[in-house]
């Protein structure tokens, strides 16, 4: 494989542009804490509460002079639309993309409270801090900046600021493109989330995972209906029994492993980075030399299923007519067909699948303008870094937004100090996010902002 496909930047080519947003800078650290003092909680199922954090949001673009519009899906679900003008408005604009809700935290566990936003060992603390608040508040504070000092980005903006989020978008991303796609017509390009962070490799390389694929979605209720009758009977038609059977056999099935065109070219980029061959005729193994990110990149390399919930009866001696269990699925890109049917051959013909929410794979090219845009801002700001495409095992609004046509990244520039367990901040205890990181973020943005 090429040991370079990626170019090198040309130093005689284009002039950088100086760094001119230090008040950007400044200011992104105020708007995190702020944002992760508001309790925007998602807890499934509908329950949520994204209004005043949507509201700061707004404020924020408003104090500007950005017009915000706030749309809502359900009372407290809201979600915040605005679009900024470009240097050049005869071309598309690029939807810049970031969600308001979190998920729950457990205080008793945190170091510090999960909505305190407060500041320790050189970080922001709180639930959010990475997922995705940070790039809320490097988002306003970079375009705040480009209206207050005059310097347009390339292109129009479409910035949103997204409800629910964390419950597949079904209220805030996924809902505004089902119920105002004119909100991003003719956007043809977006970056959002878990893409653009930073792995440090040694003294002289810092791998930027660049998200260009994600799994699809597939959150299924089973139901099993048997006889219902008194505990003390014999009984051979029992849905608990049944339920358990093929939530069982589910659990321990193993998908078959498939190589995509996006972790063809990770792993290839990742083994010339560490200097070793990874042999992706002997995938199993290859999983296994990959250390600490092997339960993240190893989830990349097929379909899953995790049984995550069950619920059957009331009381010990009756006999429920009806088991329920909920599982998370996540098929491949191009996999979808063939993961349906492997499932239902699992479960077999008694088990009655629904879906809770099943939404499509998602994967583009690492190439083009945007992502030498992508590239060149990230190496003007650190100079050993070398972007990389990956696949998200996990799903983003990017499901929702491709629907549109709209080609999705996860670009949400981050350098991580290189002993923080990143993935691990996601949904974690103790999520922060370094002060630093984020001042990194808003200078990447910048640049890329007046590149794409
Ligand atoms: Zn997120």
């Amino acid at each position: 494989m090429p040991s370079e496909p990626f170019p090198t930047p040309d130093p005689t080519g284009p002039l950088r542009l100086p760094v001119t947003a230090p008040d950007a800078e400044r200011e992104v650290v105020e708007l995190c804490r702020d944002l992760l003092r508001f309790e925007s909680v998602n807890r499934g199922g509908g329950e949520g509460h994204e209004r005043p954090a949507a509201e700061y949001v707004a404020a924020k673009l408003a104090e500007v002079g950005i017009e915000p519009t706030l749309l809502e899906s359900q009372p407290g679900r809201t979600s915040v639309i605005a679009r900024i003008a470009g240097a050049d408005p005869s071309r598309p604009p690029l939807l810049v993309h970031s969600h308001l809700d979190v998920v729950p935290a457990d205080a008793s566990q945190w170091r510090v409270g999960p909505f305190s936003g407060e500041e320790l060992d050189g970080a922001l603390w709180g639930r959010g801090a990475v997922d995705m608040k940070d790039m809320v508040a490097m988002t306003l504070a970079v375009v705040r900046d480009l209206v207050r000092t005059g310097r347009p980005p390339a292109r129009d903006l479409v910035v949103a600021f997204l409800a629910d989020e964390e419950a597949g978008g079904v209220l805030g991303a996924r809902w505004l493109v089902d119920n105002h796609p004119g909100l991003f017509a003719e956007c043809t390009e977006a970056i959002g989330e878990v893409g653009g962070f930073s792995y440090t490799v040694s003294d002289d390389l810092r791998l930027y995972l660049i998200e260009t694929a994600e799994k699809g979605l597939a959150w299924m209720k089973l139901t099993a209906t048997g006889r219902a009758g008194h505990g003390s009977m014999i009984s051979d038609d029992n849905a608990v029994t049944a339920l358990c059977e093929a939530v069982a056999r589910l659990g321990r099935h193993e998908f078959p492993l498939v190589l995509t065109p996006t972790v063809r070219v990770f792993l290839g980029e990742l083994g010339d980075a560490l200097g070793t061959e990874f042999d992706l005729d002997d995938l199993a193994s290859t999983v296994t030399k990959l250390g600490p990110v092997a339960r993240m990149i190893g989830a990349t390399l097929r379909n899953t299923v995790n049984p995550t919930q069950l619920a059957a009866g009331e009381k010990v001696n009756v006999i429920p007519g009806e088991a329920v269990a909920y599982v998370d699925g996540r098929f491949l890109p191009g996999q979808e067909e063939e993961f349906l049917r492997q499932l239902d051959e699992i479960l077999g013909p008694d088990i009655r699948r629904e879906w809770v929410v099943h939404d499509g794979a998602v994967e583009t090219g690492f190439d083009g303008a945007l992502v030498d845009a992508m590239a060149s801002s990230l190496r003007a700001e650190d100079p050993i870094a070398r972007p990389v495409p990956y696949m998200l095992s996990g799903g983003t609004d990017a499901k929702s937004f491709s629907r549109l046509g709209i080609r999705c990244f996860g670009f949400s520039p981050l350098l991580l100090p290189a002993d923080l367990d990143f993935s691990g901040m996601f949904h974690g205890v103790d999520e922060r996010v370094p002060i630093e990181a984020l001042r990194f973020g808003v200078r990447v943005l910048d640049r890329f902002l007046h590149a794409c």
